[in-house]
């Protein structure tokens, strides 16, 4: 099973935590070095909680946007895994509803909803933008 970084959205066998600003973030070995490393221990109980959608690392400072065509995404995906949209709503605990609205692109989904949606389908539904 993968993992997805938190910063660039790939998919790897182990992620590293580390510490950005205020956020503890899972990333693969390349983003690590914008943060610095938090001991696994320490961390166990307190799950990463990450509510800013601006990052500020060094110098850079880069935003994680959703992509323009996620409800696209998502329904390819969806369709390519053989489930109905029922099934994906199970599976992600939310209602059918919902996903259709996200299906047609009339919702962004939340960063919640989205990560079921990006760990489920295997898709990524954001971009980094300067
Ligand atoms: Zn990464």
């Amino acid at each position: 099973m993968t993992q997805q970084c938190e910063i660039c959205g790939a998919d790897v066998q182990h992620t590293y935590l580390v510490e950005v600003g205020t956020s503890k973030l899972r990333v693969c070995k390349a983003c690590a070095k914008y943060g610095v490393a938090v001991p696994e221990r320490a961390s166990s109980k307190a799950k990463p909680v990450v509510k800013k959608k601006i990052y500020k690392l060094m110098d850079e400072e880069f935003s994680i946007e959703i992509v323009p065509d996620f409800g696209m995404r998502v329904k390819d995906a969806r369709e390519k895994l053989g489930l109905k949209q029922e099934e994906l709503a199970k599976r992600i605990n939310e209602k059918v509803s919902l996903l259709r609205k996200i299906e047609r692109g009339e919702i962004v989904p939340d960063d919640r909803v989205r990560q079921k949606l990006e760990r489920i389908l295997n898709i990524s539904l954001v971009e980094r933008v300067q």
